[in-house]
């Protein structure tokens, strides 16, 4: 079963090499299982014991399953990100350089860990806006094939790279694209020709970096993963597959994913967006519900925020607090902050804590060393517009925003049971220090 889940995972992230890619896998999955799509720009028709999607901007997506009584009107909600640190393509892609080599012109998303993008091979995956008669349509691209790679520079010539060299990523992370084979324009010519359409009817692009290695399942006893974008994708594919297995006849069941955590949540569809809170008001409004009753079902909600979390490295145990540190296959991360980075506090991590023990999954506490910053993620965000009690959790993993991350074979099951449990649960909170089970 541990296997089983895990292989899920690694397909689905596998076939979702860009948030754009991640988001229609998701809204498939979603739309087999019966769930109507809905689009913001429409007029809604929710109703008890419907269960429906939308997204914002194909990189951010929605779904809700309402309950067939709403006894206790509320919403039960997880979150996780689609996208992942790579390098994007810029609008004038191409720069030639001595000898007839073609490169791509690129910069940073997000924080990634440079070295793992070398001497391996890259591919190009994102949407590409193309022009169709009077209208302007956004199509997905994933190209199938190895098309790029960024070579190293020989030890013999940087006798330094292995004592703390700075990658420039102006400089050292572009990607080789041609020897010097190919005509003018043919970045655009190649975008052209995978889409079938004419390179002057393309008007726009988001297109972005992807390694091409393939997920793996490893270790003495197969005890490990590994793959591009486990954070987040390893959430987003386990907090979906819970939702869609479970059901709350009272509540409201919802799951969320959102793009442009790795750049800070500020977009119109990240985390700090209005997207969420949107949605939810309208699913008020569309069920009769005023005002007053989405205030009241906002203080009985809870929020389970999953991002994958740090395990503890092998070769650098000291980077972690002594005690709050966690491990591959020993269960769900509940993430603890004083500074309230992540949400947790006594309250939400009592609540997942019980949920989980009922549950029979392990969970594993963490915290910062005193002395280092952390990084932040999706609960503290989406609060600033949704205030609800949240819960920050995700699955322990080495490597974080490395090109190729590694996690534990047991944790996605995990999470799975836990989230199915929580989507199951009938939260009855009452007070806010009073939380009925
Ligand atoms: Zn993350």
């Amino acid at each position: 079963m541990f296997k089983e889940t895990s292989r899920e995972v690694l397909d689905f992230i596998h076939k979702s090499p860009s948030c754009f890619h991640a988001v229609y896998n998701l809204a498939q999955l979603l739309k087999e299982a019966g769930y109507t799509e809905l689009k913001e720009c429409d007029s809604w028709n929710v109703k008890k014991g419907g269960r429906y999607f939308t997204t914002r901007n194909g990189s951010s997506i929605i779904a809700f399953n309402i309950g067939n009584k709403l006894d206790n009107y509320h919403f039960q909600l997880t979150s996780s990100h689609s996208d992942s640190p790579s390098f994007k393509v810029k609008e004038k892609a191409e720069l030639k350089s001595k000898g007839g080599y073609l490169q791509l012109n690129t910069e940073g998303y997000g924080g990634m860990l440079c070295a793992t993008w070398f001497d391996r091979p890259l591919s190009l995956a994102g949407r590409v806006l193309v022009r169709e008669g009077n209208k302007v349509k956004s199509r997905l691209l994933a190209f199938d094939r190895d098309l790029l790679l960024i070579p190293n520079v020989a030890i013999h010539m940087n006798r330094a790279v292995n004592d703390g060299f700075a990658y420039n990523k102006q400089v050292d992370m572009l990607p080789l694209f041609s020897a010097g084979e190919c005509g003018e324009n043919a970045y655009r010519n190649l975008l052209a020709e995978e889409l079938g359409v004419d390179e002057k009817d393309i008007l726009g692009s988001d297109m972005y970096l992807y390694n091409r290695v393939a997920p793996s399942i490893w270790g003495a006893k197969e005890e490990f993963i590994s793959s591009s974008r486990l954070d987040d994708l390893q959430c987003a594919y386990t907090s979906l597959k819970a939702m869609l297995q479970s059901e709350n006849e009272n509540g409201i069941n919802v799951f969320s994913c959102f793009d442009n955590e790795e750049v800070g949540s500020g977009t119109k569809q990240g985390a700090c967006s209005t997207f969420l809170r949107d949605v939810l008001q309208r699913i008020n409004s569309c069920l009769g519900f005023g005002e007053e009753d989405y205030c009241r079902a906002i203080a009985k909600s809870f929020m389970v925020s999953c991002d994958n979390a740090h395990a503890v490295h092998p070769n650098h145990p000291e980077k972690t607090d002594a005690e709050n540190c966690t491990y591959m296959n020993k269960g769900i991360v509940v993430k603890f902050s004083a500074n309230q980075k992540y949400t947790t506090d006594g309250i939400s991590s009592a609540v997942f804590a019980n949920i989980c023990e009922k549950a029979n999954v392990p969970i594993q506490f963490f915290a910062n060393r005193s002395d280092m910053v952390g990084g932040s993620t999706l609960g503290n965000l989406s609060s600033q517009k949704v205030s609800l009690h949240t819960v920050d959790i995700g699955l322990p993993q080495l490597a974080m925003h490395s090109a190729y991350e590694t996690a534990g074979i047991k944790d996605s099951y995990y999470m799975v049971e836990a989230l199915t449990a929580f989507y199951n649960t009938d939260l009855k909170i009452t007070d806010s220090d009073e939380i009925e089970f």
